[in-house]
């Protein structure tokens, strides 16, 4: 395959490889099938990734179809935010969006034709007794009673299920397999049953509504889905899935291949946790930055192309396996050291007097907006007799490790001049208030002249001159490594977000929500959508690179 050499491989494109080889297929049809009962989350990304980039290479083509089998646990707004999510990440669907819905007719013309051919039973046991016939995997289930009712009684009994002449869970549609079969699934599994649920897509058209196994294997076969791509809890499921296909009267014969699930470190993908977070407040929301959810990451700042570089990055196996964290953050931030343009601000900010700055007016200087990259162009900087550093940059007194503000020594001001720190004033309680400075001012963009030393740099934002703005800073959300296994509130970070007062510097004022610069030595960050005219608000994306670290520390 010309167009995936440069790709690295895995055991699913050497599947396809093989199949367009030997003529099976002469072309690849993938399908994303999200069920659409939440936002969709990072793992979600690894299968969309994996689905829309193997029609992408294959020049093949993929399907958006939303798995809707479960009315009273979907919604129209989860539909729109799936799509949304999808699109986002840069993937185009094949012709319309599809549902399971669209084929409930053909679904249940497929149920008749089991029941016709001896084949499915209408089954009168309670839930309770079902469960207990179908055995253990040690010991074979027992028959249903109506596991030998005659086809036409079956026939009569299901159109009973399906003009809602029964009221839920008093019968069900059951196909007739293997009660002896060491896969549980093919025990005689329930395919059809009865629900009044109001469907966002089909309305009160139905009352019984088919189960995933009968409806994902059939959807595929309907779209002509050439290799079916889930998650392995769905491994055993194989049988049922094919068992499906070999006995309905359909032409085309989809496989089912399994890989991993992604497993992130510090956080959940499971929808129905996701779904907790959100309703019991521990979030603000589906897009909540701290979520894993594409909205969450969006809103913390992430791009499309750095998702897609870490579903690149991770692979994909069968092996189980849990990913750190700083795999993801190391995506955007490699994304973000290139291209997002340099910006001072100040999160937890003192104020500097510079005592012999004589220019009352204050001054603009100008600062690259990236330090390789000239063509991204400068900026104004305001400079004014009166700054912010950060509270954390300046000691009374410090080691030689401390390149920063000391009382008695210099620092030089990024962009801008060697200031030296003469004295403080404190409160009552003794906290700093101001620190008193002096600035040569014969060291804009140039050493001293008399050949001192100034090693250290420290950001500064003019006080006169600024933006106030509202810092978000963001970490893990839960303070376990495998918080799945626990109560949410439990292993749940209540540090996870903390907002500071800050102040930025003018040239920010104007920029996009959810475009990305870096503060310098302080990390990457994204305007938040909460952001007022009088009060940017800024999310971290995420730290710098530990490396940087060297020019405070
Ligand atoms: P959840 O456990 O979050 O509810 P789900 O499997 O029920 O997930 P679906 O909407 O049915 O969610 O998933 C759509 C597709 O995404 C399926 O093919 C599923 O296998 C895949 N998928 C879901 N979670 C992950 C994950 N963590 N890693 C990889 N693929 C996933
Ligand atoms: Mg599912």
């Amino acid at each position: 395959m010309a167009e995936t050499e440069n790709r690295p491989t895995n055991f699913i494109r050497q599947i396809i490889d093989r199949d367009l080889e030997s003529g099976l297929h002469s072309s690849v049809h993938t399908r994303f099938p999200p069920e659409p009962n939440g936002f969709l989350h990072i793992g979600h990304a690894k299968s969309i990734c994996l689905n829309f980039g193997i029609a992408e290479d294959y020049k093949g083509t993929c399907n958006l179809r939303f798995d809707d089998t479960n009315p009273e646990k979907e919604s129209i707004d989860y539909v729109n935010a799936i799509k949304e999510d999808v699109s986002w990440l840069g993937y185009h669907w094949e012709g319309e969006v599809r549902y399971s819905s669209d084929y409930f007719d053909k679904l249940h013309g497929y149920a008749v034709e089991l029941i016709e051919k001896g084949l499915a039973f209408v089954d009168f046991s309670s839930q309770e007794q079902i469960r207990e016939m179908r055995g253990t995997l040690k010991a074979p289930g027992q028959h249903s009673p109506y596991r030998d009712t005659d086809a036409a009684t079956n026939l009569a009994e299901f159109d009973k299920m399906t003009k809602g002449e029964y009221p839920e869970g008093h019968c069900c549609l059951r196909a007739k397999i293997d009660m002896a079969s060491p896969f549980m699934c093919m025990r005689d599994p329930v395919i059809y049953r009865i629900k009044f649920a109001n469907h966002h897509q089909t309305g009160e058209k139905w009352c019984v509504y088919p189960m995933y196994d009968f409806t994902h294997c059939i959807s595929d076969a309907i779209e002509g889905i050439s290799h079916s791509l889930c998650t392995l809890e769905f491994q055993d499921n194989r049988r049922l899935y094919d068992w499906v296909i070999d006995n309905i009267s359909i032409e085309t014969q989809p496989r089912q291949y399994e890989f991993s699930r992604l497993n992130l470190e510090y956080t959940v993908l499971s929808k129905r946790k996701l779904i907790q977070l959100v309703t019991e407040g521990f979030v603000d929301g589906w897009d909540d930055p701290r979520m894993p959810t594409i909205a969450g990451l969006r809103r913390r700042g992430y791009t499309p192309a750095s998702i897609r570089e870490f579903c690149s990055r991770i692979g994909v196996t069968k092996m189980d396996n849990l990913i750190e964290m700083s795999m993801l953050e190391a995506c955007i931030r490699d994304e973000l050291n290139e291209d997002a343009p340099r910006a001072m601000a100040v999160l937890d900010p003192i104020k500097v007097v510079i005592e012999n700055y004589a220019n009352t007016e204050g001054e603009i200087l100008k600062a690259a907006n990236h330090p390789n990259k000239p063509e991204l162009g400068e900026r104004e900087l305001a400079f004014d007799g009166e700054i912010y550093i950060e509270r954390d940059d300046f000691r009374e007194e410090a080691n030689k490790k401390y390149k920063r503000l000391v009382l008695g020594k210099e620092v030089r001001l990024r962009n801008a001049y060697v200031i030296k720190a003469e004295r403080v004033e404190k409160d009552a309680e003794g906290n700093i208030q101001t620190i008193y400075c002096t600035y040569d001012a014969d060291t804009l963009g140039k050493d001293p002249a008399d050949g001192r030393k100034v090693k250290g740099v420290i950001h500064w934002v003019s006080a006169v001159r600024n933006n106030p703005a509202e810092i978000r800073l963001y970490d893990r959300l839960f303070k376990e490594a495998n918080p799945g296994a626990m109560e949410l509130a439990e292993a749940y970070n209540s540090e996870s977000l903390v907002k500071l007062n800050g102040v930025v510097e003018c040239s920010l004022v104007g920029k996009a929500i959810g475009e990305a610069v870096q503060f310098e030595r302080t990390g990457y960050f994204c305007l938040d959508k909460e952001s007022q005219q009088d009060k940017l608000v800024f999310n971290r994306t995420v730290a710098l690179r530990d490396t940087w670290a060297k020019i405070g520390d």
